[in-house]
């Protein structure tokens, strides 16, 4: 065993196709559908998404090549670094090994942009002028703001209007990198000037936001909507970080006994562990584990429904884990895992059995990424402390049963910008939450009455 503690691949290792787990899972995926429960077809779909990307939505192709200026973009940060944790392993006092894929080095500072980069240069040969989206903390505005500019688009960002006033940085980001990005509400939209006038000072939510972009995008001229996590291509352009970490453990001659990634919306967990989950389809003995906040437990104790992406229901109904389409996360710092649903190919995994999931509380969260800072020296978005509180438990585990065990983990994403929640931690403001039955119960009710997912 080769005792490299960052294993490197050159340019020409980088992987040329994506990933699709559709072609092997063992039932097919529900499809979208409308709330009549009728399935969306594909010009459904086309005021919204360019029709490339709408094609890679629904294909069951298992390979699908990655286009040439997509490469040479990824190739600007990629191949990513895998690094085995030794420091974090030795303060552990652990057996085991543990090796981190490091995503943070993408220069807006997280995995997402291997799904900007690709979206936008679909759109931008599909003939698209201008790209909208919503940003909750600004980690995915960000990374959409760089690819459009490296794809000569427009961007527009309607940025959640709490972030917005307390979390600027980002939003110079997306300065820099040429988007315009404005507070949500807005007054530029109906959407937007319906909850103003109802709450003059609404502090704004990612489902707020998401009705204005998506309206921005079909009113307006050669212009389209994008979304960096939860649908099956955005999944798709991620695989990318599992299909390298395989190369790479393979070059030490080692294959993780377990698999781990933070779940917001499932893109970072499934870009890792997907390529994984096939060789365990085929065979293989390998756990693949997800890990949320215990404030927003979509995939351990949210049901398995058709529900929509957004609050006033402009999206298809997807089937997956929700805590309902109205339910309003605590201000946990970690922003990316804020969400109500999750990604319909990770709930299916969820359901296949091929995976399990954990929800963790904040402070334990908090904990391991201060550990992580002080033993590896990089400090870890807060979503990324999630997958690192979870390898210390399996360490630990490891550790009490004597067992040499090999863990791998997605690190999604740096911390630079989110210092204001390790402030609050180190002065003692942060607390745990676990969000209350009854608040889950009332919250899933406006499920009733929409279709149900076929069982298998
Ligand atoms: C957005 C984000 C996440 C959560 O989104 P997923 O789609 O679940 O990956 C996790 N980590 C970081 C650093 C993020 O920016």
């Amino acid at each position: 065993m080769s005792e490299m503690n960052k294993i490197l691949l050159n340019d020409d290792e980088m992987p040329r196709q994506w990933y699709n787990i559709q072609a092997d899972l063992p039932h097919p995926l529900p499809p979208p559908v409308k709330k009549d429960g009728t399935p969306i077809g594909p010009e459904d779909l086309a005021p919204v998404f360019p029709m490339n990307l709408i094609e890679q939505e629904v294909s069951r192709e298992r390979w699908i090549d990655i286009p040439e200026p997509v490469l040479e973009k990824l190739l600007l940060w990629r191949p990513s670094p895998l690094c085995r944790a030794v420091n974090f392993e030795k303060a552990l006092g652990t057996p085991a090994r543990i090796y981190y894929k490091n995503e943070g080095v993408s220069p807006a500072g997280s995995h997402k942009a291997n799904t900007s980069v690709a979206q936008a240069y679909y759109n931008k040969v599909f003939g698209i002028k201008r790209l909208t989206t919503e940003t909750g903390a600004g980690q995915w505005g960000s990374a959409l703001a760089m690819a459009c500019q490296m794809f000569e688009l427009e961007c527009k960002v309607y940025m959640v209007r709490i972030s917005f006033q307390q979390k600027p940085f980002r939003k110079m980001l997306m300065r820099v990198w040429g988007a315009e990005c404005i507070a949500s509400p807005s007054d530029q939209t109906q959407a937007g000037r319906a909850v103003l006038a109802a709450t003059p000072d609404s502090p704004g939510s990612l489902a707020i936001a998401i009705s204005e972009a998506i309206e921005d995008a079909v009113t307006s001229k050669d212009t389209r909507y994008a979304l960096g996590s939860v649908l099956n291509h955005v999944l798709l352009h991620q695989s990318i970080i599992g299909l390298e970490a395989q190369k790479q453990m393979a070059k030490v001659g080692a294959y993780p006994d377990v698999v781990i990634g933070c779940v917001g919306g499932g893109s970072n967990f499934a870009g890792i562990s997907f390529p994984f989950l096939c060789d365990k389809i085929h065979g293989r003995d390998v756990r693949v584990l997800g890990v949320e906040p215990a404030a927003c437990p979509t995939l351990t104790r949210g049901p398995f429904v058709y529900d929509s992406g957004d609050v006033a229901m402009m999206t298809p109904l997807l089937a997956m884990h929700s805590l309902g389409h109205g339910f309003v996360p605590a201000p946990i710092h970690a922003g990316g895992l804020r969400y109500h649903g999750v990604a319909p190919l990770v709930s299916h995994v969820v359901r296949e059995g091929l995976m399990e999931a954990q929800s963790l509380p904040q402070l334990e969260c908090y904990e391991a990424a201060m550990l992580w800072a002080r033993t590896e020296g990089h400090i870890p978005a807060p979503e990324t402390s999630h997958a690192i509180a979870a390898a210390a438990r399996e360490a630990l585990k490891a550790k009490e049963e004597g067992r040499e065990r090999v863990i791998l983990f997605n690190w999604s994403g740096h911390g630079l910008m989110d210092l204001t929640g390790y402030e609050a931690f180190l002065d003692g403001r942060l607390n745990n939450y676990e969000l209350p039955d009854q608040e889950l119960q009332q919250s899933i009710k406006d499920l009733d009455g929409l279709p149900r997912p076929p069982e298998f």
